[in-house]
Formats: C-alpha cells, structure tokens, sequence
C-alpha cells in the first residue's frame, strides 16, 4: 500500500488503492454504509443525504441510490441535478436505479438523483434560490458556508470521497438549446487525465471539448468532476439534453453511456461500444452579452459558423437592437441561450474549434484553448 490507498470513510471493509490509471480491489464483497443506510452486497438501496442548516436556511437533502454489486470493483458516482433544471439526466438516474441489477454487477453504483434540491424544487437556472450561487462553482465546499457550499461539501465527503470514477451529468439549463457534448480536462495527474479521457470515450458523446484550465487545486477545485480529479479520481462532465425539455433521447442517451462507462469499467457485460471518432474541440468561447434585454438567438446547436456569424441579437425592452454578437472564430455552436431574457454579461452561447492536435497525456495540448465555461456548464 502507498499513501495513495484510501480506507472508505463510512465502510471498515471496503478498500481502494488508486494506483495508475485505474483502482486495484482487493477484500470479498463489502456492504456499502452511506447516509446511514448499509446496502448488502447484491441488493440496491435508497435514502437522503442530509445537509444540515445554516444561517437562513434549514438545509436540504440529497437523494441517492447504491446498488451495490455481488462483486467488489469500481465504485461509480452518477450526479444529476447539479443546476435545477436540467432533467434528462435526473429522469436517466430515476431509470437506471431498477436497470442497473445489483446481482450481476461487479463494483458499486452510487445515484445522486438530485444534487441541487433547492433549484430543482424552486426551478432557477444557474443559481441557488437562497444563495444566488452556482453549485457547480463552490466546490470542493465549505462545512459551514451558504447552502450551496454545504451541498457541496456534503458531495465532496459523502459521494465523491467514496467513489473512484465519477461522472457529473449535465444538460442545457432551462434556457439553453444544446447539442450534446462532454468536457475532457487536461489539467490533473497524467494517470487520472488518461483514465478520464476513456470515461469520455466510453460515454459517447461523439463531442468532446478539451478543457485546458480547470484549477489543479484540491482545496479550490472550483467544479465538481474537477474536485474528483483533484483528488485522483477519474471523472466526467457530460452534457444531454436542455432547455427544460424531458425528450426521451436525451434521456436515452445518458443511459447508453452510463452503461458505456459499466462496460469500460468491467463492471457489466453489456454496454454500448466506446466512441470510434469523437469530434476533438480546442479552441472555445462562451459569448456573452454586453447588454441587459432581450436576445433573440440566430444560430442553432450543432450549426458550424464563420467566425463573423451572427450567434445572437440583443435588444432593449422596446426593441431596439443594442448589439449583434457574433462568433470570434468558425466553429460549431454547442449551445446556443433560446429563451428572451438576458443579464449583461450572461452566456449566449458557447462556439468551439475543432482541435487542431489531441493533447499529450499530462497536458501538453495542441492548440491551446480558451474555456470560460458559461454560469450554467
Ligand atoms: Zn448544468
């Protein structure tokens, strides 16, 4: 053992070593204590995660499921509902807790089925209801901070410090009309980028955006895939669906690759094939606007442009047009905001390259990129 083994904070059996690109398992197959339920091997369990109060706040509860294979292996985190209204990838979990059979998987899958209950339940994109922050910015979190950050904390400790892989999974928030795609980061360990780029591959998403500048700081890692990969955990952002819809291939699509990563993981037979030939994005830019207004969008997801194209139109509240933005580079549009209402400096849409290399492992990149991720991603 080294010092990069881990004892799991809540299971005296269960024993992990992060060694290379992947965990090496040792120990017959451990009941899986969390939230105070322990789950047999074997047999699937569900209760709440309990965030407690705070200055304003009573605090909330996390919904989760562990199915807990008859095998030991990987231990899988699946988070949906990270921004509150994104919900194909809240309804693929609420499948995937009867599809996933405890009985003949190996390792153990941990559901989050809803991450940010208190901008699922008040239905805000982007920002909490009582803290006006981003969840997916105040990671790894704080144990007494603002509601956001307890969440965030609670994910830090409960589920992403007990899992080997993680996936956080995304769509376009309630007013973004997106094509799918997942982000690939560059910035961690070398073993943990490898590893994370054949999350990526497995998944499938045939859209992958090499992210250059996520933080390498554990104790600021500002995301949550990225506070997983700080912490030498292989992880994924994945991005199915938006704009408030529930469609069923959205949906459909977020199991296929969560079935994809069982495959890769060997954890399951069965499971899609990786990605043959992803779309590698370099070069990025999420567009803001440069006025409060109205936007009328002008581009679809999915839609490759000229740099010059007009990506959005903003106008006053009377119609007057304040400013056409238009994209800095050609590119293809990944997701494009397609509901009126529009803040100064707000996203409007997010154009990437095609990747002119694939990075190195370790980060030597090709082409450098240029990420701001949108308030939503
Ligand atoms: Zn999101």
């Amino acid at each position: 053992m080294t010092a990069r083994c881990r004892i799991a904070a809540s299971s005296a059996v269960l024993l992990l070593c992060t060694a290379g690109a992947g965990p090496v398992l040792a120990q017959p197959p451990a009941p899986f204590l969390m939230g105070g339920v322990t789950t047999a091997p074997g047999t699937t369990a569900s209760a709440n995660l309990k965030v407690p109060g705070g200055a304003g706040d009573e605090g909330t509860i996390i919904p989760f499921t562990v199915v807990n294979g008859s095998k030991p292996g990987p231990v899988l985190a699946l988070i949906a509902g990270t921004h509150g209204v994104e919900y194909p990838p809240v309804l693929a979990l609420q499948r995937l807790r009867t599809a996933i059979d405890p009985r003949t998987l190996t390792g153990t899958v941990i559901l989050v089925h809803v991450a940010n209950m208190p901008s699922f339940l008040a239905r805000t994109i982007y920002y909490g209801p009582k803290d006006g922050q981003n969840l997916n910015r105040v990671f790894p979190g704080k144990r007494d901070g603002t509601l956001s950050e307890r969440i965030a904390h609670v994910i830090t400790t409960e589920v992403i410090d007990r899992a080997t892989h993680v996936i956080d999974i995304h769509c376009g928030d309630g007013n973004e009309w997106l094509r799918p795609y997942s982000y690939w980061v560059v910035t961690s360990a070398p073993a943990v980028v490898a590893a994370s780029k054949d999350l990526a591959l497995a998944f499938g998403l045939d859209h992958i955006v090499i992210d250059t500048e996520r933080p390498s700081d554990p104790a600021a890692s500002v995301y949550l895939a990225n506070t997983a990969m700080t912490r030498g955990k292989p992880a994924l952002t994945a991005e199915s669906g938006g704009w408030s819809r529930t469609d069923e291939e959205s949906i459909a699509r977020v199991e296929r690759g969560v079935a994809g990563v069982l495959k890769h993981l060997g954890m399951r037979a069965e499971g899609q094939p990786p990605v043959a030939h992803p779309v590698w994005l370099g070069r990025n830019e999420v567009l803001r606007s440069g006025f409060t207004g109205l936007l009328y969008p002008m581009v679809e997801p999915g839609q490759t442009v000229a740099q010059g194209t007009i990506v959005a139109r903003v106008t006053d509240f009377h119609g007057t047009v304040l400013e056409d933005i238009r994209a800095p580079f050609a590119g293809e549009i990944l997701y494009v905001v397609a509901t009126p209402p529009i803040a100064k400096g707000e996203p409007v849409g997010f154009v990437a390259e095609r990747a002119a290399a694939v990075p190195s492992i370790g980060g030597g990149t090709g082409r450098p990129g240029s990420l701001r991720p949108g308030v939503g991603r």
